[in-house]
């Protein structure tokens, strides 16, 4: 299993008041792509922290730029048989369904719309060179994590229950029992699906008095590769998860507590995993949160990249730095 967790710096927005930019990436060498972030100490300005990572975005990178150098790379290896799982990781408001899902808009077009353009693309290819003998399909499946329960996204929030979908374990993998899959031929059906799913997310969090910022977002895209000797299935995961900040420090009510506390579990077991698989050990403690347990993060052969969103404005200090500490190859050098 490989890991890669890079940081990806968002632009001021025209709204925003605050214009007071403390996090900066390394400009010490200016002939090498810089993997450093410096943040100051915030109860001693004078002082800096510096965190490293695989990668560091500017604020200036492209929907383009991200997709090109961090996930085409890995088209590649999906269509052999490896699981691919991006993650976004931040604050509310550092740009995680920017990056994950983005705008309407061509060029805004987050990791999701590109990874399926991709994702065909590659399909047709894997057909056309074995001269028609190896059929692609594709399938998705879309669901929330909140509150530690699992929520299928293609069904209407009113069929769902309280306790959510149960996992079940089924030839040493974790499956979601009743999570829906979809056949989704084109990026036509892709977008009609994706739209549908993501309109039940926002109705569900109205219902349920969530926002979707407390909830992980997580998509399945399966690639099931068929010819006269099996199929061999792979599948790219895209995660937009809860933010990260500590709710504890803004909200007192009870329901944000517990919710708060499990957001705040499942966060904290993903970077243990990140961090395990990082440092290559046999022992990831994947089963100790739901959403780690469904992606039997670090128990097969795949790839990880984990994007660690950041709004270098002074209004994040803290959080930031908390997210920093956090992500676990940002290990403070
Ligand atoms: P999050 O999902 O982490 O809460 P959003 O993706 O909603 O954050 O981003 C917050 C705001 O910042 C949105 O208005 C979004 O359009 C904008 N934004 C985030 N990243 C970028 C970027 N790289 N370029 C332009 N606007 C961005
Ligand atoms: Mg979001």
């Amino acid at each position: 299993m490989s890991v890669r967790v890079v940081a990806r710096l968002r632009p001021l927005l025209d709204k925003e008041l605050d214009k007071d930019i403390i996090v900066r990436p390394d400009s010490s060498h200016d002939d090498k792509p810089s993997n450093i972030v410096r943040i100051p100490n915030p109860k001693n300005e004078s002082e800096e922290f510096s965190f490293a990572f695989n990668g560091v975005y500017k604020m200036a990178t492209t929907q383009e730029e991200l997709f090109t150098k961090e996930v085409a790379p890995h088209l590649k290896s999906l269509f052999q048989g490896l699981d691919v799982t991006i993650f976004a990781y931040g604050v509310t408001g550092t740009g995680k369904t920017h990056t994950m899902r983005g705008g309407m808009k061509l060029s805004e077009r987050g990791v999701i719309p590109r990874l399926l353009s991709g994702v065909y693309r590659r399909g047709r290819k894997v057909t056309k060179d074995s001269g028609g003998e190896t059929t692609v399909s594709i399938t998705l499946s879309y669901y929330e994590i909140y509150n530690d329960k699992v929520y299928d996204l293609f069904e209407p929030p009113e069929k769902r229950t309280l306790a959510g979908l149960p996992l079940r374990e089924k030839d040493g993998k974790t499956i979601v029992v009743g999570l829906s899959e979809h056949a989704c031929d084109d990026l036509k059906d892709f977008e009609r699906l994706y739209i549908e799913a993501n309109h039940n997310r926002s109705t569900a969090g109205t219902k349920l008095n969530a926002q979707s910022s407390r909830s992980h977002a997580i998509l399945m895209v399966k690639v099931n590769q068929t010819n006269e000797n099996g199929t061999l299935t792979s599948t790219a995961s895209a995660i937009d998860l809860a933010g990260s900040e500590d709710n504890r420090r803004t909200e007192n009510g009870k329901e944000r507590m517990v919710e708060s506390a499990s957001i705040n579990k499942s966060l904290f077991v993903l970077s243990q995993c990140i961090d395990a698989i990082g440092r290559g050990d046999k022992r990831i403690p994947y089963r100790e949160s739901k959403m780690t347990r469904i992606l039997s993060l670090g128990q097969n052969n795949g790839i990880t990249i984990m994007i660690l969103n950041l709004a270098p404005l002074r209004s994040y200090h803290l959080d930031t730095l908390s997210s920093l500490n956090v992500s676990s190859r940002a290990k403070r050098i």
